[in-house]
């Protein structure tokens, strides 16, 4: 599956001379990548909007290169689990004296698949490898990925060079520096992708995870075919996955499919801590995300690890073993959460109220999962039985509100949409204090 970025110059608007037509319509084609790619652009716009030329925009990164411009942040990766600070990803940022902070999709790609993206790529990954060594000398062992773009990783020279880049830091463990590559850029060579990330692996010891999964082809042969170590699931389903059933559908399958092929599995995008503890549910312990932390300069690493106390909400987990086969259970969560929702946007004339939601509580799916998955596993545990009278009333509430909307009482409905929401915490409470009892459960009799 191939995207398209159009540049386009206009005769003779633009130019009347054909090599600056020819270099405008480059420019352009920059400006369609820049602003997200698949899109088309016209010379003109990209050139009110930005000003400048491609050339000495290139040549002005090259120079922040040289003046020591360009640094890199580091984001910590934790194992939630265990509350394990145990690697951070290297993210590039440019300091600019005037501009302040640039970050990296603001410039890297006017230099995508030029000699610089090279040049840059190569410094990215000594510095990563010497502030490994910096903080191997403070006592702080870290694994540390580096984003490696596709154009770079098929240079002919990558591979001496990260050869090199390693013999010059004996101290650091190679199987702690991992390449992060995107998963949609392996699509068009998988063979030659795969070449090259199997001899990286095999004969350097590096690590490779495939970054942004779940955004590109995802097909299983590739999984297969492409020995990476670690699968990296996109933020976008993450921060999604709260509110919108298929994408948790969708982390769920990600994380079964890591689970077969015996990869390790990362979730990027954790902002808050449900996410975190959904992850975990889902049987993800490892995560990055500004709920953890933000990127941050290399030196603030070491005390930020030492302070660092991950949510209490994430506690409960240590030690446990959660079973893929509760998954019913965080459904039923989602759903209910969807199900309230629905009321409340009739209430704000979001939408009208769709056939079926005002259904019984044996017929939502909540219920579907109370009165079979639910009672079967879980019909012993006490906060198991305190959920269905709470459940009960919640729906006659749903009911009476829809009620005295449909009758113009818009104020009373929304009053009592406040004790909707009262519910709703309920409910997701006791399904909380279920899953503190299940892991009980299950950790007492293991
Ligand atoms: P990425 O590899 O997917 O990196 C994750 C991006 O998401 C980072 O943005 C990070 O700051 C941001 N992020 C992390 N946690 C959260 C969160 O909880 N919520 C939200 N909304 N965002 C979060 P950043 O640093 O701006 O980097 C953007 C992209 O630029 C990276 O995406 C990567 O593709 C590229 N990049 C960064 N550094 C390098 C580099 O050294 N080389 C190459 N080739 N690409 C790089
Ligand atoms: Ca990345
Ligand atoms: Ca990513």
């Amino acid at each position: 599956r191939l995207t398209t970025s159009i540049g386009i110059s206009l005769y003779p608007n633009d130019s009347t001379d054909l090599d600056a037509l020819i270099r405008d319509a480059d420019q352009a084609m920059y400006q369609a990548k820049l602003s997200g790619r698949n899109q088309y652009q016209f010379f003109d716009l990209f050139f009110h909007e930005q000003g400048g030329d491609l050339p000495i925009k290139r040549q002005e990164i090259k120079q922040a290169l040289l003046d020591k411009q360009l640094t890199l942040y580091y984001q910590p990766k934790l194992n939630m689990k265990t509350g394990q600070v145990f690697g951070a990803e290297a993210l590039l940022r440019w300091i600019h004296p005037e501009k302040g902070m640039i970050p990296p999709l603001d410039f890297l790609p006017l230099i995508e698949s030029t000699d610089l993206e090279i040049l840059i790529g190569g410094w990215v990954i000594n510095e990563a490898l010497s502030q490994m060594d910096i903080w191997l000398s403070q006592g702080l062992e870290l694994e540390v990925s580096v984003n490696i773009s596709s154009f770079h990783l098929l240079s002919p020279a990558f591979f001496d060079q990260l050869n090199d880049a390693l013999d010059k830091h004996p101290s650091v463990d190679s199987r702690n520096l991992q390449l992060e590559i995107l998963e949609s850029s392996v699509l068009g060579d998988i063979n030659i992708v795969s070449g090259i990330v199997k001899s990286c692996q095999n004969v350097l010891g590096v690590k490779v995870a495939l970054d942004d999964f779940g955004t590109g082809y995802s097909s299983l042969s590739h999984l297969r075919n492409l020995p990476a170590n670690t699968i990296k699931i996109d933020q976008t389903f993450i921060r999604d996955m709260l509110d919108d059933a298929d994408d948790l559908a969708l982390v769920e399958s990600i994380i079964s499919l890591a689970k077969t092929f015996n990869r390790e599995i990362i979730a990027e995008g954790v902002e808050n801590a449900e996410h975190g503890v959904l992850l975990m549910r889902l049987g993800c312990d490892c995560a990055q995300g500004f709920g953890i932390s933000r990127p941050m300069p290399a030196d603030e690493m070491m005390g930020w690890v030492l302070d660092y106390k991950p949510d209490e909400s994430w506690s409960v987990w240590a030690g446990s073993e959660w079973e893929l086969s509760n998954f019913p259970l965080v459904v039923a969560q989602s759903d209910h959460m969807k199900w309230v929702e629905d009321i409340l946007n009739v209430l704000d004339g979001k939408q009208g109220l769709e056939q079926g939601v005002l259904c019984s509580p044996t017929e939502c799916r909540l219920g579907h999962w109370y009165y079979a998955h639910g009672q079967k596993y879980y019909g012993h545990l006490d906060a198991f039985r305190k959920l269905e009278t709470i459940h009960i009333s919640l729906h006659q509430l749903g009911r009476q509100i829809i009620q005295q909307y449909n009758a113009g009482k818009k104020n009373e409905a929304a009053q009592m949409a406040e004790e909707l929401l009262n519910l709703k915490s309920k409910v997701l409470d006791t399904l909380n204090e279920l899953q503190r009892q299940v892991l009980f459960s299950q950790t007492s009799l293991a």
